[in-house]
């Protein structure tokens, strides 16, 4: 490989720089958390771009979430010089939907389709005579998408397929020639059909640079198949592969726990990670056992509150890996997180932030087309005149009108509040600000929005979020609640012995994308009682952490008692 050590590959370190200013071809870059992956992927399309000539509009980046997408977008403006065009950055189902309305004709529609929303949903049901129960009965739904599609209306989940079918019978290679290059972050979460997507937009020895971490690989259970990246070597025969094993996010003890925790179940065996950041300290992990789950979210609370007032930093960080002393750093609640495993655990938390007056922001990972107002703003601010932004001004005002007067507003209209329309708007308001005069984009992006981003990285606030929504990010705090056996991993009743050892391998790798979060301090809990769907159990320390040397780890709390008899379980409904 040419390493080229100058210019917009200074900053890189010489993995990183082998990646970045490889020569063209298929890459592969396989890599732990925390080194610099996306780092290196933005570096590449710089690299391209002002050391190779390629125009910036050649390159094609793609991610998963619109997050991911907005991040790599802002990241890769700071490094690209200005006026010199825009690399096309998209999520899968964006990139999807633009080649669909592209090549609306070849699907048999009449104009460029667009996404469908609730409302659309509901209009078609009414036709077919069927509740507005979701989801549609198995038996209607091929005429269910027909009516949709004679309406000019796709179901989020059939663009890639639909994409892939019109590039299959030849119009690939117009796309082929607008993105010579193509750039795929977190490939290890690619499905089916996007990976039959990347196959027809890019020739077998084309420029595919593809980056992500087996054992990060967290969502099979949405059709996720790591099998794409672990065979990327014989799909792509000219393919160079180059691993970076150099963590630049956290603090030693960290990195060696997360490493230990992950070996059992590795799909990169033999792989090296080192930590390289020792001014980010040395503190154990803690682990915290407590009572009940409410006890856990207090104890969370108080720790938040300890932290961030500095007072009790040092009793707080009673075991050090070095025994030596530990350099005091400001804590605000921006620079927290906590995680948890499912969404129903975060009610716990929020209550217990309410009461101590701590400020929080929660992501969902919920469509943002679906969230409550969403829809009936959407509907409204087509009828306004202007810029995204005044329309989605004047649909606001007009529906918080409409909604507090009890006259004419449809059945959706009817269930809000003056207080779900303005959150709306709020959700939506980046979108717009975005968006320009470009109204079709902003319909696009917001009916493509794959999660809805209310976390403001700005904000003073602590983060509340699940491990899934956790990916790909870091702070300098993090807070990892229920690490209990039944919650990670999560059980499931009726699962036979092999659908549960491979659910719990990517449990595993969940726990693994959990820990590496962490810069600084990592705060490990867990009730010995714990309540899921109404029914509370006793609750053992999550089995995943049994291969972490006892010195990386500080225990606190409660000691351990003998598991309680499955007798006194309680039923709490
Ligand atoms: P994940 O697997 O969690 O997605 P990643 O491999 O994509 O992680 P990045 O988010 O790109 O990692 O980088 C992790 C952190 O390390 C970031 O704060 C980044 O700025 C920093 N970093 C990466 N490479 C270097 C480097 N060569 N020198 C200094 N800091 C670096
Ligand atoms: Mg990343």
């Amino acid at each position: 490989l040419e390493i080229p050590d100058r210019g917009v590959l200074e900053g890189l370190d010489p993995e990183q720089r082998a990646a970045a200013g490889a020569a063209d071809g298929p890459l592969l870059v396989v890599a732990g958390p925390g080194t610099g992956k996306t780092r290196t992927l933005t570096h590449r399309v710089a690299y391209l771009v002002a050391e190779r000539g390629v125009p910036a509009e050649s390159c094609l980046a793609i991610t998963f979430t619109r997050r991911a997408a907005a991040e790599l977008a802002e990241r890769l403006a700071a490094l690209l010089p200005s006026g010199r065009g825009e690399p096309f950055v998209a999520t899968f189902h964006a990139l999807a939907l633009t080649i669909c309305r592209e090549q609306y004709a070849l699907l048999g529609f009449a104009g460029p389709p667009s996404v469908a929303d609730d409302a659309d949903r509901a209009a078609v049901l009414a036709e077919l005579d069927v509740p507005m129960d979701k989801p549609v009965p198995d038996e209607l739904r091929e005429g269910f998408r027909k009516r949709l599609r004679a309406r000019g209306l796709l179901e989020l989940d059939e663009l890639v397929p639909l994409a892939v079918s019109v590039l299959e019978p030849g119009s690939a290679a117009s796309y082929r020639d607008r993105w010579p290059h193509v750039l795929v972050d977190e490939y290890q979460d690619v499905d089916a059909d996007q990976y039959a997507l990347l196959r027809a937009l890019v020739p077998t020895d084309g420029n595919l640079f593809a980056i992500g971490d087996p054992d990060q690989s967290i969502y099979s259970f949405r059709g996720a198949d790591v099998g794409f990246f672990l065979r990327f070597a014989s799909d792509y025969p000219t393919a160079t592969t180059v691993t970076l094993t150099r963590n630049y996010r956290s603090a030693p003890p960290i990195v060696a726990a997360a490493v230990q925790i992950v070996r059992p179940g590795t799909l990169v065996p033999g792989r090296g990670l080192s930590a390289e950041r020792r001014d980010l300290g040395a503190a154990r992990l803690a682990v915290h056992r407590v009572a009940t789950e409410a006890e856990e979210a207090g104890w969370v609370a108080a720790t938040i509150d300890a932290l961030v007032g500095g007072s009790s930093f040092h009793s707080l960080d009673s075991g050090r890996v070095d025994g030596s002393d530990e350099v005091e750093v400001p804590t605000g609640f921006a620079d927290i997180a906590v995680l948890y495993r499912t969404d129903a655990q975060s009610r716990t938390l929020q209550s217990a932030f309410t009461s101590a007056g701590l400020p929080f922001q929660k992501r969902g990972i919920d469509r943002l087309a679906d969230r409550p107002g969403v829809p009936a703003v959407l509907r409204e601010l087509v009828h306004h005149p202007g810029p995204v932004v005044s329309r989605l001004r004047a649909a606001g005002e007009a529906l918080a009108a409409r909604v507090s007067a009890p006259d004419l507003f449809s059945a959706e209209e009817l269930t809000l509040r003056a207080s779900d329309v303005w959150s709306a708007v709020e959700l939506l308001r980046p979108v717009a600000s975005a968006s320009g005069d470009d109204l079709d984009g902003f319909l696009a992006a917001v009916a493509t929005g794959a999660e809805v981003d209310a976390l403001d990285p700005r904000a003073d606030a602590v983060s509340l979020l699940t491990l899934h929504a956790a990916k790909g990010l870091e702070f300098p705090v993090v807070f990892l609640v229920g690490c209990a056996d039944g919650v990670v991993p999560l059980r499931f009743p009726g699962e036979d012995e092999d659908e549960r050892a491979v659910r719990e391998a990517e449990e595993r790798r969940l726990f693994f994308v959990g820990v590496t979060r962490a810069r600084r301090r990592l705060f490990l809990s867990a009730a010995r009682q714990v309540t899921r769907r109404g029914v509370t159990s006793a609750a053992a320390l999550t089995p995943f952490l049994a291969p972490v040397d006892e010195g990386l780890l500080d225990r606190t709390g409660t000691a351990e008692t003998p598991r309680r008899p499955a007798a006194r379980q309680m039923r709490l409904i």
